[in-house]
């Protein structure tokens, strides 16, 4: 049993999993985050427009060498069919390029394998009207090597263990089918076929599984802030430039909190940039805990947070600073209460056209709450609360 329980540990290490959770997003998309999901859609359109249009453009390119090895009408039928695998590969091409979502990239993938398999089947059945000897039947050899070509294709996109097996099932149901109905059956012959497609097959899943973990890690390293947890400033502006557009098509509001730790530089000169590092740390944590599900945080600078609140006006946001400040940043090293100036400004009642707007607003809004005494927040009503009239609950909402 431990025997097992090793073997299996050294796989997953070798594809680089180490816990449950990086194996279960191996397994299935359902718990891949929003940007995973993002840069995969964008990953697997780009090389289905890359493949999709290289076909287009080779495909009925082949009709002069079947010119030159089939004897009319063979080489005619093959040409139309060539010429109508390339406009399907053209379509797919062209369809690739119109809006990244996972579910296109998704059904133009089995676009992109079925075709080759359509092709396959019909060139076969031309092939197989009369004997063929010499080029003719070499040429014909390259045509029955297209399963292993498509299987090997899969390798080349980072897909998921059940997006693999289900476009890989019917092939290998194919190719099982194939191998039993030879005329005249081989038994050789249909192993040797069935052999080398499952180990195609075993390369490709291993290749397929290797990219989706690599690009999990690369999207994860570039989204999440390593010393807080929180958003980076790059996939914050992502988040903030969506949430933004979303809440104007859904005629929703959307509130930003700007905030600045206060006195941040005299905690490093005083206990050293560890204990900043620990404290900058704390504060990201009581952050993330005291945010709704739908709201994000973004480390935008070294000790300043972005808070997005969508949906949230500035009386929601406001009792979500009070959770906040109620709660604390955490201390400083000498048991002193860390303190942030914050600034908030929201869609509808400061009449924002662009989310930089409402960026730069919270921005300024936390700079006056600087310049007013720190520790305090100043708000779309130009109110200015102080964290001691929030923490005596004087600030409640009526
Ligand atoms: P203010 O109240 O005016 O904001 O004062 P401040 O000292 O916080 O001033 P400011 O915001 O300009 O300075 C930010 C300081 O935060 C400077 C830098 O030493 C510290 N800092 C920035 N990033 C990090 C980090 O990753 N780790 C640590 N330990 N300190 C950081
Ligand atoms: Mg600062
Ligand atoms: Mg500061």
């Amino acid at each position: 049993m431990k025997a097992v329980r090793n073997a299996l540990k050294s796989i997953f290490t070798a594809f680089g999993v180490h816990t449950w959770e990086q194996a279960y997003e191996l397994l299935c998309g359902n718990r891949h985050t929003l940007s995973i999901r993002q840069h995969r859609a964008e990953l697997l359109l780009n090389r289905i427009y890359f493949f999709a249009s290289t076909f287009a453009v080779l495909t009925p390119a082949w009709i002069l060498v079947d010119g030159l090895v089939f004897e009319w009408p063979m080489w005619g039928e093959l040409a139309l069919l060539r010429l109508f695998a390339g406009g399907v590969f053209l379509a797919i091409a062209w369809q690739s390029r119109r809006g990244a979502r996972l579910l296109n990239a998704r059904l133009l993938l089995v676009g992109l394998l079925l075709l080759p398999y359509l092709f396959y089947f019909v060139s076969d059945a031309i092939l197989s009207q009369q004997p063929l000897a010499g080029m003719a039947s070499g040429t014909a050899q390259i045509y029955r090597l297209l399963p292993f070509i498509i299987i090997a294709g899969l390798s080349l996109f980072p897909l998921t263990l059940v997006e693999f097996a289900l476009l890989a099932l019917p092939l290998l149901v194919l190719t099982l089918l194939s191998a039993v109905s030879m005329e005249p059956f081989d038994f050789n012959a249909a192993l040797s076929t069935v052999w080398l497609f499952l180990l195609i097959l075993g390369v490709a899943l291993i290749s397929s599984l290797n990219q989706l973990r690599y690009m999990i890690s690369l999207t994860s390293q570039a989204t999440y802030d390593e010393l807080t947890g929180t958003l980076t400033r790059r996939a914050g502006i992502e988040a903030m430039e969506l949430q933004f557009r979303l809440a104007k098509i859904r005629g929703e509001n959307i509130a930003l909190a700007f905030l600045d730790l206060d006195h941040f530089k005299s905690l490093n000169d005083r206990f050293g940039h560890h204990a900043g590092d620990i404290a900058l740390r704390e504060a990201g944590n009581r952050i993330r805990e005291t945010l709704r599900k739908v709201d994000s945080v973004v480390r935008w600078g070294g000790e300043e947070f972005i808070l997005v609140l969508p949906g949230a006006d500035c009386a929601e946001c406001r009792v979500v600073l009070r959770r906040l400040i109620q709660a604390g940043l955490g201390e400083r090293p000498d048991g002193t209460p860390l303190t942030a100036s914050i600034g908030v400004a929201e869609l509808r009642q400061d009449r924002i056209r662009y989310w930089k707007q409402l960026l730069e607003l919270a921005d300024t809004r936390m700079y006056q709450a600087k310049e007013a005494g720190r520790a305090r927040t100043l708000d779309s009503d130009n109110q200015e609360l102080t964290w001691e009239m929030f923490r005596q609950g004087v600030a409640d909402p009526a």
